[in-house]
């Protein structure tokens, strides 16, 4: 005889290679390695146990106790659920193993758990005698009934289930309290019925509510299953088009949920053009305001777990290059729609403003060189001109080279401003100004040139001015442009008057310079064109120039806040006006603040003439 130990645990191998085929028979074929190796191994254990002569071994689930041979072997809460569901499924009490039993048998009962019907019916088909089922079978008890109530009946009894004799007038009763109940509660009314044993109740409710939790388990998990493919696909392609875009660009700019700037990192500074600590706190709609920035921004930043988004996009920037950048730009979808890659080429604008920088430091270099030989030839000419002796014609002749000089002088400093004012290197420092100091010094520099054509210069300035908030210099300038073109086109005997006045307005917030002259006037439908660049119009006599100098003048005009018209009938004279903004105070802030006017056009009037 074995020791109780030894025994002990062949029955507890028993269990285990048993409980195994019962899992394994679900989940592969019998003829599977996994379910014939515990097949096998049960076999092998009942072979030894025979050996030690227990004779038939008899395996009983009884409330809450597996009993072997009537021995207490583990309590059912360690038992697997699958020996369990087995047990519960055919109303099983025992199941004996006889000595001579062998893996097929086992496989019998195996392949029962799929079995609906009965389970002795379905061993006894397959001629399996060695095996035998022990249903426990309890008698109907009325939970209403006085206590004593349900007993097991002969375990060999193949009796039906008590439910089923239940009188029919009980089944109302039931199902009208469980109606009303929650589910926990539902199933102990049932569990009530079924059985008065509270031993017997909580097994019959542990076994339901395993088995229904493994259902519900299955059953969520197979919901979950497509939920967190739908999932995965959702985050793949968001993945996939956030790598697309951060490809595409070096620059990052991190904004809170308005839109204002938080970060930015060295790329995204070196695009904007500005440093973080400038930026930081702005609207990122407000970054094209910087010159040919364009900005594309989801209209929703946040993002929600609940509601759709919208898909529209506020842009901002000159809707040229936007449009540029647009065409410039193709995504590549796959199949399904989704953003794959992109293909760019440089833009036309990148490519223009490149083309631009080259000519720019071109002419700038350039006419720096002429002016400093040309300086030398003048003064070389002057000299010569000094010592030349009383010889009429060689001071004549010296005289025509001094004078083309000075006209290729003028011509390089327009061109200079010119690609000065292109590549915005022209600053203009305004200031509290009188208008009548300016009006004056122009005319002074005038003065010889006028009266060695034969021209007077009158300059009438009202009193009392109020002041004005100009770059002295510059307007300066723009008056003796304005004063060389009355020269140019006045013949002998004209006068230039050069005044300044509070303008007929008084609420246009301007002191008005103006340059009338007596000469041979504009035609009405050139009077626009003459303030574009390169434009030069039939006048009567032939003048050199370069056909800047009015475009040159009105884009330094307009860079201070100013205005400049012509007025003009052909044949007798014409008036440039040109309106300074009042001076009222203004330190650092750009005069554009005050003229919304000249802000709000979409690109400055300036840059469109000068073709930026
Ligand atoms: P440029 O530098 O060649 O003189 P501007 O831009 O200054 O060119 O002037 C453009 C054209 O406008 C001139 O060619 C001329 O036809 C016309 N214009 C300018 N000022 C006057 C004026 N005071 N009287 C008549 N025509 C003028």
């Amino acid at each position: 005889m074995t020791e109780p130990q030894e025994q002990k645990l062949l029955w507890l191998n028993f269990l285990k290679a048993f409980t195994r085929a019962l899992v394994q028979i679900n989940l592969y074929k019998p003829d599977h390695p996994q379910v014939r190796q515990a097949l096998d191994e049960g076999q092998r254990v009942l072979a030894q146990l025979a050996e030690a002569g227990t004779g038939d071994l008899s395996v009983t689930l009884d409330n809450d106790k597996l009993l072997i041979n009537g021995t207490p072997l583990l309590s059912a809460d360690k038992l697997p659920n699958s020996l369990k569901n087995l047990y519960a499924r055919f109303r099983i009490q025992t199941i004996t193993f006889a000595a001579g039993a062998t893996g097929d048998d086992m496989l019998a009962i195996c392949q029962m758990q799929a079995h609906k019907g009965d389970g002795k019916a379905f061993l006894k088909e397959r001629g399996i005698d060695r095996i035998t089922l022990n249903e426990a079978i309890y008698a109907k008890v009325n939970a209403d009934a006085p206590a004593g109530g349900p007993a097991v009946v002969n375990p060999s009894s193949s009796g039906r289930s008590a439910a089923a004799a239940a009188p029919a007038a009980e089944a109302p009763k039931v199902a009208e309290k469980i109606n009303s109940q929650a589910f926990q509660d539902a199933m102990t009314t049932v569990v009530s019925r079924v059985t008065a044993d509270p031993a017997e109740q909580r097994r019959v409710m542990e076994i339901l509510t395993s088995k229904f939790q493994e259902e519900i388990e299955a059953a969520v998990n197979r919901a979950l299953d497509g939920i967190r493919r739908e999932k995965k696909k959702v985050e793949n392609d968001m993945v996939r088009a956030e790598s697309v875009m951060s490809s595409l660009a070096d620059g990052v700019v991190v904004v809170d949920n308005d839109g204002k700037i938080l970060m930015m990192n060295p790329q995204a500074e070196a695009i904007s053009g500005k440093p973080l600590a400038q930026l930081s706190g702005q609207k990122i709609v407000d970054l094209a305001q910087i010159a040919d920035q364009v900005v594309s921004l989801a209209k929703e930043i946040k993002s929600s777990d609940k509601e759709d988004i919208s898909k529209e996009v506020s842009k901002a920037g000159p809707a040229d290059v936007a449009e540029t950048v647009k065409k410039a730009t193709a995504i590549i979808q796959n199949q399904d729609g989704k953003i794959v890659g992109t293909v760019s080429v440089p833009t036309d604008t990148v490519k223009m403003k490149q083309v631009e920088q080259l000519q720019q430091d071109f002419i700038a270099t350039m006419t720096h060189e002429l002016r400093s030989p040309l300086t030398s030839i003048k003064a070389a000419l002057e000299i010569m001109s000094r010592e030349a002796p009383e010889d009429q014609g060689a001071r004549g002749i010296l005289n025509t080279a001094i004078r083309n000089t000075e006209r290729l002088n003028s011509i390089i400093t327009d061109i200079l401003d010119f690609s000065k004012l292109q590549s915005g290197k022209l600053v203009f420092h305004q200031e509290d100004n009188a208008a009548g100091d300016i009006a004056k010094e122009a005319a002074e520099a005038m003065k010889a040139w006028a009266s060695s054509k034969g021209l007077t210069i009158a300059v009438r300035t009202a009193p009392e001015l109020p002041r004005i908030y100009a770059d002295r210099r510059r307007t300066v300038q723009v008056l003796i442009n304005l004063i060389s073109n009355a020269i140019k086109f006045t013949p002998q005997g004209g006068t230039i008057t050069v005044a300044a006045d509070a303008g007929r307005d008084a609420l246009a917030n301007f002191v008005f310079f103006s340059v009338t002259d007596t000469g041979c006037g504009i035609k009405k439908e050139d009077q626009g064109k003459i303030f574009e660049k390169f434009v030069q119009v039939a006048a009567g006599e032939k003048v050199g120039g370069t056909g800047l100098g009015l475009a040159i003048t009105k884009a330094m005009v307009v860079m201070q806040g100013g205005r400049i018209t012509v007025e003009s009938e052909y044949g007798r004279g014409a008036t440039f006006r040109v309106g300074m903004p009042l001076f009222k105070g203004q330190g650092e802030q750009p005069v554009f603040e005050q003229l919304p006017e000249v802000k709000q056009e979409e690109k400055p009037w300036w840059k469109k003439l000068l073709g930026f």
